[in-house]
């Protein structure tokens, strides 16, 4: 939660996407997390004025791709480069920043377009980013193998011992476990949840919300969601997860509809919902759904965030 100007808070709530419930729904979760009586005080008497959401990527060090491509680079959390025990990435989009533009500047300088910056790269490996990032380079691998309290500790301490001894650390350097979409488990193994209806004070629900973000998409577009195999929502994830992009996507863009006999389940996307948090292309257990950049520009319009 942070300070947000005279009277403006603005509140986010992060949701780990390796989680193994396929019947929690991010959004709901914090709809819920408002209420809570340590938040709720902040927000009440006052109005809901914006509403956005976003994937982290929440990698670091050990998950950074290369850097450059032919005429681009990767900067701040496009490329990954969140501090995740902070949650701050900020100034390390802005110093990704400066570095692009100084390897653009001189190979510009240099006559040279539309190559690859390698400069760049090798500049990020001896910058103040890549000594931060690799300092907790265990955190997050820590916290989703042991869980919340002893992850946090042992991620702190781990954090801790690299900083204070030049990046060493007594675990090496952890990999990832599984990947986000392989850690969902099945719906008949878990509790399904039943989330509070939205109060319209503190807590809302889907569709008002995205109204708030202002997001738009030209009716005539061509699918930017697109699905490998059409079937598989109806066929695989329904039965055996519950089809949990009608709940993990924070926009509702996916239902499962069903004939007025309650059967003939039919999977929809409402495209010209979708905030361009592109979780569904990471979370959907069977890897079945592509988020592709949608034509000119269409999506979020967030005036305040
Ligand atoms: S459709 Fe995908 S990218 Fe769009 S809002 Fe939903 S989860 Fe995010």
């Amino acid at each position: 939660m942070y300070h947000f100007g005279d009277n403006y808070v603005s509140i986010g709530f992060v949701v780990h996407l390796n989680y193994k419930n396929p019947w929690i729904s991010p959004f709901d979760e914090f709809q819920r997390f408002k209420t809570h009586p340590s938040i709720r005080g902040y927000l009440e008497g006052g109005k809901r004025i914006a509403y956005g959401a976003r994937a982290i990527t929440e990698g670091g060090s050990q998950s950074l791709p290369q850097l450059y491509f032919p005429g681009g680079v990767l900067l701040g959390c496009s490329a990954g480069m969140v501090n995740v025990p902070r949650i701050k990435g900020s100034h390390n989009a802005v110093k990704s920043g400066v570095l692009a533009a100084e390897a653009a500047f001189e190979a510009i300088s240099a006559g040279r377009g539309g190559d690859e910056l390698v400069s760049y790269e090798t500049a990020y490996q001896t910058s103040s980013i890549a000594k931060e990032l690799w300092n907790v380079r265990n955190f997050k691998p820590l916290w989703s193998k042991f869980g919340t309290i002893p992850g946090l500790v042992l991620g702190g301490l781990d954090a801790t011992i690299a900083t204070l001894l030049g990046g060493w650390s007594p675990w090496g350097t952890l990999k990832h476990g599984k990947s986000d979409s392989a850690s969902t488990g099945l719906a008949k193994d878990h509790k399904q949840i039943a989330y509070p209806k939205p109060d319209g004070v503190l807590s809302f629900d889907k569709l008002s919300s995205v109204f708030l973000s202002a997001t738009n998409h030209d009716e005539n577009q061509p699918a930017h969601l697109k699905l490998t195999d059409p079937s598989i929502p109806i066929s695989v994830n329904l039965p055996k997860y519950g089809e949990p992009a009608r709940l993990f996507c924070p926009a509702g863009v996916y239902e499962v509809l069903y004939d007025e006999q309650g059967e003939n389940p039919k999977f929809q996307i409402n495209f010209q919902n979708c905030v361009h948090c592109k979780t569904c292309d990471i979370k959907d257990p069977s890897q079945n759904i592509n988020w592709t950049t949608p034509q000119g520009g269409d999506g979020p319009n967030y005036p305040n965030m």
